[in-house]
């Protein structure tokens, strides 16, 4: 399929006659592509063929003596905390949990806590406190945020800069106000865009004053391993960076193997200091004996060991480098001459952020969705939906395969344009 079929010029250079033509005849036999989240595809599914028969009758005898085919272990196995504490949570050990399957759940799990019975430096309970804010980078990730709706937490949005959230901001408005109790960070390979917090934004964020005891950053380490180039961006030292600057308890470390095994049948981890891990059981204890071990010891004889997981992950690199490699090509030749469309190249994690002339996302994504292509809807990337500008677009590659990439790039390439094309003509 070609879109701009019977037109020699640049996408770009078409006017918005030419445009509609293009559109209504891909209107008139649309493709049925979804591109809206970030799942893994069918062939990355595949790497993890060999898991769905583990653990078997395995003769495993766990170094702390637990029977793992029997209740308990609240923090989960040593062996499986040893593989990933410092590849996917840089941390070790003994400062990680396991949970279930995911870590959204254990993200709304600690809130929960911490609105019935506050966090370990809390002066009292976060459903007691009149009002609780978030900082929410933006653009970000579309869960974090509904999290927060579901709590009742006033979302504040923070620009992303190339170096990470807005450090100036940050350090203005969490040393001046007491109900900004956390913040959201998606610290490498940011959801949507990519972005890798640089040094001395992770520094700032550990040393920062803030107005309120027990304000923690929500240090969500989805994207730990998941490389898309040979530059591979290790973990940040948060915890090391919190506790040099006297802010010991200031962070929650998440990860999961989601994007690793099988999205709803990995493990998910929680990760911090001492006390604040001591919190995380002593509430634990009353909502579980204990996780599945049973999906411990899976992980643990599929991935092996560090370079298990290492060279496991570079499968996945393989399956899904070459789409962003196309979808970056796409976008340069589709753009080619546009000004005021940017878009992000990220160096891992699932998403590209692409950014349009105000006031154009959400009528490009409804144009893509009546020609057959679905995109995230525009605004998922802002708290509350609301995009102030309209002009951001989370693209999400990672599950079609090359060709349908094409053609999907190509609508939506082309619903752009229409929608800068006609939002100059009604201007
Ligand atoms: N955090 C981020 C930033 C994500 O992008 C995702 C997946 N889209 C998740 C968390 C979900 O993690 P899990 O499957 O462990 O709940």
């Amino acid at each position: 399929m070609n879109v701009f079929a019977g037109f020699e010029k640049r996408p770009g250079e078409l006017t918005r006659q030419q445009l509609e033509t293009c559109y209504f005849r891909v209107k008139d036999n649309p493709p049925d592509i979804n591109m809206a989240r970030g799942l893994p595809s069918g062939a990355q599914l595949e790497l993890a063929n060999s898991f769905l028969s583990l653990p078997g009758k395995s003769d495993f005898v766990s170094g702390n003596a637990i029977d793992w085919r029997n209740y308990g272990d609240l923090q989960g196995l040593p062996e499986i905390r040893e593989l990933v504490a410092d590849l996917l949570l840089g941390l070790s050990a003994d400062q990680i949990a396991v949970g279930e399957n995911s870590s959204l759940a254990l993200m709304h799990e600690a809130l929960g806590y911490a609105f019935s019975h506050g966090l370990y430096a809390s002066p009292r309970p976060w459903g007691k406190e009149p009002s609780i804010k978030f900082l929410c980078p933006v653009p970000g990730y579309d869960r974090h945020f509904s999290m927060c709706e579901d709590y009742n937490i006033e979302m504040v949005p923070i620009p992303m800069l190339e170096t990470g959230p807005d450090m100036d901001m940050i350090e203005r408005l969490v040393a001046s106000d007491p109900t900004i109790k956390g913040m959201w960070c998606v610290p490498k390979y940011s959801n949507p865009s990519g972005t890798v917090y640089c040094g001395e934004t992770v520094a700032r964020l550990a040393r920062m004053r803030a107005a309120a005891e027990d304000f923690v950053l929500f240090w969500d380490n989805a994207y730990a391993v998941h490389h898309l180039t040979d530059d591979e961006v290790s973990n940040q030292p948060i915890a090391q960076l919190c506790e040099e600057a006297g802010h010991g308890d200031r962070f929650f470390v998440f990860a999961s193997t989601s994007k690793i095994v099988l999205p709803g049948a990995g493990l998910a981890f929680f990760g911090s200091s001492a006390a604040n891990l001591a919190w995380w059981l002593s509430h634990r204890k009353y909502r579980t004996i204990g996780p599945d071990k049973v999906n411990q010891l899976r992980h643990l004889l599929f991935l092996r060991d560090s370079q298990g997981l290492s060279d496991h992950m570079r499968k996945h690199r393989s399956l899904l480098a070459p789409k962003f490699e196309r979808l970056e090509a796409q976008l340069s030749s589709g753009f080619d001459g546009v000004s005021h469309v940017r878009w992000t190249t990220p160096k891992g994690g699932y998403f590209v952020s692409l950014d349009l002339p105000e006031g154009c996302a959400r009528r490009a994504v409804e144009l893509a969705l009546q020609a057959g292509v679905a995109l995230t809807q525009a605004g998922a990337t802002h708290p509350n939906e609301l995009d102030p500008c309209d002009s951001d677009i989370r693209l999400a590659p990672t599950c079609l395969d090359l060709e349908t990439l094409d053609v999907a790039t190509q609508v939506l390439v082309l619903c752009v344009l229409l929608s800068i094309a006609q939002q100059e003509y009604f201007r």
